[in-house]
């Protein structure tokens, strides 16, 4: 398939991006990386009058800590993020999520943005903002704004974004030193989207669970953050009795929909799984404090 006929513009700034997806009246679309708007174009399930090409403006592939909090530019790919020795170090759950994306070819052009920005239900990266509790910052003609990710998220391939916005970069939460974490994800053949994924953070304290985050994918047309479950977790003993409990929780709490790759009970049961043994890894992985 080839795509409907559009215009290309190589955007020179930010300020020019933001002027000619405003002048397309909505029917602009940005290009990042290209590895899903292309074949969207090319089974025509988009057809943008305009593409406006970020790829050239200068600082948007940068990543820079701010405080305890990691900035990804609009441009940073895949394969700096799993790269990065910082990402390594210190915010280890997204090192290890990051091996799970696609394959070497869509990680050397896809941008964690990008990703952000078409919100497919199945992605690692949305889940991961989530979790993170990452903040969007946003430039947009009307002026510059920033949303919370859980605010951004508002359905399969749907977010908080206008036509005329553009993502100029995600910011992170680096989790405290110690924190532990799990991620846990089942797809049919590595490197293919996942039929779910549960991510964990917690920190140990007095053997007690402290700041636990869950974020799950493959139950719902969006990533979800589970809050009733994190909220009876927090402040339990730590190990199998309590996970084993909010396990039971969380199956209770997630309303999954059958389709072609499973049925709803399927993935009720499979991110039951991935979730035990990914709250087992963080409690296992979560440093004592000392003293
Ligand atoms: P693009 O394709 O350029 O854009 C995607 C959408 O976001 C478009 O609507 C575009 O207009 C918009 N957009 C992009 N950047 C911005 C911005 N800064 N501001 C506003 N709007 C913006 N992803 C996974 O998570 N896991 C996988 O396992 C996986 N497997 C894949 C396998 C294959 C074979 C392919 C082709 C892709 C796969 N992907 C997977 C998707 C990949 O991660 C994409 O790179 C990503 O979804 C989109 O990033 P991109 O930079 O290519 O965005």
């Amino acid at each position: 398939m080839k795509p409907a006929r559009f215009d290309y513009v190589r955007a020179e700034s930010i300020a020019h991006a933001v002027e000619v997806l405003a002048g397309a009246g909505g029917d602009g679309k940005i290009l990042a990386g290209g590895q899903s708007l292309m074949p969207m174009m090319n089974f025509r399930l988009v057809k943008p009058s305009v593409l406006v090409d970020i790829n050239r403006i200068a600082g948007l592939d940068r990543m820079e800590q701010r405080g305890n909090r990691l900035l990804l530019g609009a441009l940073v790919r895949h394969r700096m993020t799993a790269q990065d020795p910082l990402v390594a170090r210190h915010i280890p759950v997204l090192h290890h999520a990051m091996k799970h994306v696609a394959h070497l070819t869509v990680r050397n052009r896809g941008t964690f943005c990008g990703s952000v920005c078409h919100a497919d239900p199945a992605a690692e990266m949305p889940m991961m903002t989530l979790l993170l509790d990452g903040l969007v910052h946003i430039a947009a003609p009307r002026g510059a704004r920033t949303l919370p990710a859980r605010d951004f998220f508002l359905g399969s391939l749907v977010t908080a974004l206008a036509p005329d916005e553009l993502v100029t970069g995600i910011e992170l939460e680096v989790p405290a030193p110690g924190t532990g974490w799990g991620f846990e994800e089942f797809a049919r053949r590595h490197g293919d989207y996942a039929l779910a994924a549960v991510a964990v953070t917690l920190r140990r304290e007095g053997g007690r669970m402290r700041d636990v985050r869950i974020a799950v994918m493959g139950v719902a047309d969006r990533p979800l953050r589970l809050e009733a479950v994190e909220a009876a977790l927090e402040g339990q003993e730590g190990g199998g009795v309590a996970i084993g409990e909010a396990v039971e929780r969380l199956k209770a709490s997630v309303t999954p929909n059958s389709d072609l790759n499973a049925s709803a009970d399927y993935r009720r049961h499979l991110v039951s799984v991935l979730a035990r043994r990914a709250l087992a890894a963080a409690w296992d992985r979560a440093e004592i404090p000392a003293g």
